[in-house]
Protein backbone atom coordinates (compact mmCIF):
# COMPACT_ATOMS: atom_id res chain seq x y z
CA UNK A 1 0.00 0.00 0.00
CA UNK A 2 0.96 3.93 -0.90
CA UNK A 3 0.09 6.62 1.32
CA UNK A 4 1.25 9.85 -0.99
CA UNK A 5 1.77 12.85 0.40
CA UNK A 6 2.25 16.38 -0.80
CA UNK A 7 2.53 19.59 -0.37
CA UNK A 8 4.88 22.95 -0.17
CA UNK A 9 7.57 23.54 2.23
CA UNK A 10 6.36 23.89 5.89
CA UNK A 11 2.74 22.13 5.18
CA UNK A 12 3.87 19.89 7.81
CA UNK A 13 4.28 16.89 5.73
CA UNK A 14 7.69 15.17 6.49
CA UNK A 15 6.73 15.47 10.04
CA UNK A 16 3.17 14.18 9.26
CA UNK A 17 4.64 11.67 7.05
CA UNK A 18 7.27 10.31 9.53
CA UNK A 19 4.28 10.41 12.05
CA UNK A 20 2.14 8.22 9.95
CA UNK A 21 4.75 5.81 8.97
CA UNK A 22 5.18 5.23 12.28
CA UNK A 23 1.93 4.44 13.24
CA UNK A 24 0.83 2.04 10.79
CA UNK A 25 4.39 0.78 10.62
CA UNK A 26 5.59 2.00 6.50
CA UNK A 27 8.33 2.90 5.64
CA UNK A 28 8.87 6.82 4.67
CA UNK A 29 10.32 8.09 1.78
CA UNK A 30 11.56 11.39 2.03
CA UNK A 31 11.70 12.45 -1.24
CA UNK A 32 12.71 16.09 -1.21
CA UNK A 33 15.70 14.60 0.81
CA UNK A 34 17.09 12.52 -2.52
CA UNK A 35 16.65 15.98 -4.51
CA UNK A 36 18.96 17.60 -1.61
CA UNK A 37 20.81 14.56 -1.62
CA UNK A 38 22.07 15.04 -5.41
CA UNK A 39 22.65 18.46 -4.85
CA UNK A 40 24.79 17.97 -1.70
CA UNK A 41 26.91 15.79 -3.66
CA UNK A 42 26.78 17.68 -6.99
CA UNK A 43 28.14 20.75 -4.89
CA UNK A 44 30.84 18.32 -3.10
CA UNK A 45 32.01 17.54 -6.77
CA UNK A 46 32.31 21.57 -8.30
CA UNK A 47 29.66 19.59 -10.68
CA UNK A 48 28.10 22.40 -12.99
CA UNK A 49 24.39 22.48 -11.89
CA UNK A 50 23.36 23.60 -15.19
CA UNK A 51 24.82 20.51 -16.96
CA UNK A 52 22.15 17.72 -16.98
CA UNK A 53 24.93 15.38 -18.65
CA UNK A 54 26.81 15.53 -15.77
CA UNK A 55 24.08 15.49 -13.20
CA UNK A 56 22.90 12.49 -14.75
CA UNK A 57 25.73 10.79 -14.88
CA UNK A 58 26.58 11.28 -11.09
CA UNK A 59 22.81 10.27 -10.27
CA UNK A 60 23.24 6.77 -11.90
CA UNK A 61 27.00 6.78 -9.97
CA UNK A 62 25.65 7.69 -6.81
CA UNK A 63 24.17 6.03 -4.05
CA UNK A 64 21.35 7.38 -2.24
CA UNK A 65 19.82 5.43 1.09
CA UNK A 66 17.78 5.82 4.10
CA UNK A 67 18.07 4.17 7.45
CA UNK A 68 15.91 4.47 10.44
CA UNK A 69 17.23 5.40 13.67
CA UNK A 70 14.54 5.52 16.81
CA UNK A 71 12.22 8.58 14.83
CA UNK A 72 14.59 10.21 12.51
CA UNK A 73 15.33 9.13 9.32
CA UNK A 74 18.84 9.26 8.22
CA UNK A 75 20.39 10.09 4.93
CA UNK A 76 23.46 8.68 3.20
CA UNK A 77 25.19 9.25 -0.01
CA UNK A 78 27.70 6.79 -0.54
CA UNK A 79 27.80 5.18 2.48
CA UNK A 80 28.68 8.90 4.08
CA UNK A 81 25.79 10.11 6.81
CA UNK A 82 24.81 13.42 5.49
CA UNK A 83 21.08 14.07 7.42
CA UNK A 84 22.38 17.26 8.20
CA UNK A 85 24.36 18.55 5.76
CA UNK A 86 21.75 18.33 3.12
CA UNK A 87 19.63 20.82 5.18
CA UNK A 88 22.12 23.49 4.96
CA UNK A 89 20.17 26.60 3.32
CA UNK A 90 23.31 26.50 0.87
CA UNK A 91 21.73 23.04 -0.81
CA UNK A 92 18.14 24.49 0.16
CA UNK A 93 19.18 27.08 -2.21
CA UNK A 94 20.26 24.63 -5.09
CA UNK A 95 18.17 22.24 -5.11
CA UNK A 96 15.88 24.06 -7.86
CA UNK A 97 18.80 23.11 -10.14
CA UNK A 98 18.70 19.31 -9.87
CA UNK A 99 14.51 18.88 -9.71
CA UNK A 100 14.02 20.69 -12.82
CA UNK A 101 16.47 18.56 -14.46
CA UNK A 102 14.60 16.14 -16.45
CA UNK A 103 17.01 13.04 -17.09
CA UNK A 104 17.74 13.60 -13.15
CA UNK A 105 14.38 13.49 -12.17
CA UNK A 106 13.26 10.20 -14.45
CA UNK A 107 15.85 8.55 -12.44
CA UNK A 108 14.78 9.95 -9.51
CA UNK A 109 10.96 8.63 -10.02
CA UNK A 110 12.41 4.86 -10.96
CA UNK A 111 14.38 4.86 -7.34
CA UNK A 112 11.50 6.09 -5.53
CA UNK A 113 9.23 3.71 -7.26
CA UNK A 114 11.79 0.37 -6.56
CA UNK A 115 12.37 1.69 -2.76
CA UNK A 116 8.38 1.74 -2.26
CA UNK A 117 8.18 -1.67 -4.29
CA UNK A 118 9.80 -3.17 -1.36
CA UNK A 119 7.40 -2.76 1.54
CA UNK A 120 3.69 -0.24 2.33
CA UNK A 121 4.94 3.31 2.63
CA UNK A 122 4.13 6.94 3.00
CA UNK A 123 5.51 8.85 0.23
CA UNK A 124 6.32 12.56 0.71
CA UNK A 125 6.86 15.07 -1.85
CA UNK A 126 6.03 17.25 -4.51
CA UNK A 127 4.48 14.94 -7.19
CA UNK A 128 3.83 11.69 -5.67
CA UNK A 129 0.03 11.67 -6.35
CA UNK A 130 0.53 13.10 -10.06
CA UNK A 131 3.51 11.27 -11.14
CA UNK A 132 5.74 8.76 -8.99
CA UNK A 133 2.46 7.13 -7.65
CA UNK A 134 -0.60 7.56 -9.44
CA UNK A 135 -1.82 4.58 -8.22
CA UNK A 136 -1.48 5.31 -4.80
CA UNK A 137 -3.96 3.57 -2.35
CA UNK A 138 -4.43 7.62 -0.87
CA UNK A 139 -3.56 10.97 -1.53
CA UNK A 140 -3.27 13.93 -0.02
CA UNK A 141 -1.96 17.62 -0.68
CA UNK A 142 -1.53 19.29 2.57
CA UNK A 143 -1.21 23.02 2.52
CA UNK A 144 -0.96 26.22 4.82
CA UNK A 145 -0.84 29.79 4.91
CA UNK A 146 2.69 31.33 3.82
CA UNK A 147 2.93 33.24 7.16
CA UNK A 148 2.76 30.55 9.37
CA UNK A 149 4.70 27.77 7.35
CA UNK A 150 7.68 30.53 7.16
CA UNK A 151 6.86 30.10 11.08
CA UNK A 152 7.14 26.69 11.42
CA UNK A 153 10.06 26.91 9.32
CA UNK A 154 12.07 29.53 11.79
CA UNK A 155 10.90 27.30 14.85
CA UNK A 156 13.21 24.79 12.86
CA UNK A 157 16.69 26.18 12.59
CA UNK A 158 19.27 26.16 14.66
CA UNK A 159 21.20 29.00 16.38
CA UNK A 160 24.35 29.61 13.76
CA UNK A 161 21.51 29.85 11.13
CA UNK A 162 19.12 32.56 13.36
CA UNK A 163 21.12 34.95 11.24
CA UNK A 164 18.48 34.53 8.86
CA UNK A 165 15.44 36.79 9.49
CA UNK A 166 11.59 35.67 9.54
CA UNK A 167 11.17 37.84 6.12
CA UNK A 168 14.07 36.44 4.37
CA UNK A 169 12.96 32.83 5.55
CA UNK A 170 9.07 34.47 3.87
CA UNK A 171 11.13 35.77 0.81
CA UNK A 172 12.77 32.19 -0.15
CA UNK A 173 9.89 30.09 0.59
CA UNK A 174 7.89 32.19 -2.19
CA UNK A 175 10.50 31.92 -4.32
CA UNK A 176 10.65 28.31 -3.87
CA UNK A 177 6.69 28.06 -4.06
CA UNK A 178 7.06 29.98 -7.66
CA UNK A 179 10.21 27.90 -9.07
CA UNK A 180 8.02 24.32 -7.49
CA UNK A 181 4.35 25.02 -8.80
CA UNK A 182 5.66 26.54 -12.31
CA UNK A 183 8.44 24.44 -13.24
CA UNK A 184 8.26 22.50 -16.84
CA UNK A 185 9.13 18.97 -14.90
CA UNK A 186 6.43 17.35 -13.01
CA UNK A 187 5.80 20.95 -11.21
CA UNK A 188 4.00 20.85 -7.51
CA UNK A 189 0.18 20.90 -8.56
CA UNK A 190 -2.75 18.70 -6.49
CA UNK A 191 -3.75 15.45 -7.72
CA UNK A 192 -7.49 15.68 -8.73
CA UNK A 193 -7.74 12.69 -6.43
CA UNK A 194 -5.87 14.19 -3.24
CA UNK A 195 -8.06 15.20 -0.34
CA UNK A 196 -6.86 18.64 0.28
CA UNK A 197 -5.74 19.47 4.30
CA UNK A 198 -5.48 22.94 5.03
CA UNK A 199 -2.94 22.63 7.97
CA UNK A 200 -2.76 26.28 9.19
CA UNK A 201 -4.41 25.95 12.48
CA UNK A 202 -4.08 22.18 12.92
CA UNK A 203 -1.14 20.83 14.93
CA UNK A 204 0.62 17.70 13.39
CA UNK A 205 -1.46 14.93 15.54
CA UNK A 206 -4.54 16.76 14.31
CA UNK A 207 -3.23 15.94 10.72
CA UNK A 208 -1.97 12.72 11.19
CA UNK A 209 -5.51 11.75 13.08
CA UNK A 210 -7.61 12.90 9.85
CA UNK A 211 -5.37 10.98 7.56
CA UNK A 212 -5.51 7.68 9.48
CA UNK A 213 -9.11 8.03 9.71
CA UNK A 214 -9.32 8.49 5.76
CA UNK A 215 -6.86 5.31 5.41
CA UNK A 216 -8.70 3.11 7.79
CA UNK A 217 -11.80 3.36 5.07
CA UNK A 218 -9.14 1.84 2.92
CA UNK A 219 -8.02 -0.79 4.61
CA UNK A 220 -11.62 -2.11 5.90
CA UNK A 221 -12.03 -2.84 2.29
O1 LIG B 1 10.68 18.59 0.68
P1 LIG B 1 11.96 19.39 0.62
O2 LIG B 1 11.77 20.82 0.99
O3 LIG B 1 13.07 18.75 1.34
O4 LIG B 1 12.35 19.35 -0.94
C1 LIG B 1 13.46 20.06 -1.43
C2 LIG B 1 13.24 20.39 -2.89
O5 LIG B 1 13.28 19.19 -3.65
C3 LIG B 1 11.91 21.06 -3.24
O6 LIG B 1 11.95 22.46 -3.14
C4 LIG B 1 11.71 20.63 -4.69
O7 LIG B 1 12.38 21.50 -5.58
C5 LIG B 1 12.41 19.29 -4.76
N1 LIG B 1 11.48 18.16 -4.74
C6 LIG B 1 10.90 17.79 -5.93
N2 LIG B 1 10.12 16.69 -5.98
C7 LIG B 1 9.89 15.95 -4.89
C8 LIG B 1 10.45 16.32 -3.65
C9 LIG B 1 11.24 17.45 -3.60
O8 LIG B 1 11.08 18.46 -6.93
N3 LIG B 1 9.13 14.86 -5.00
Amino acid sequence: MIIAIDGPAGSGKSTVARMLAERLGFRYLDTGAMYRALTWKAMQENINLTDENALCRLMEQTSIEFQRKDENLLVFVDGVNITEEIRLPSVTNNVHYISDTPGVRHRMVKLQQKLASEGNTVAEGRDMGTVVFPQAEKKFFLDADIAERARRRYGEFKLPEKKFSYDDIIKDMEIRDRRDTTRNNSPLIKSSDAIYINTTKLTSEDVVNLILKEIRCVMKK
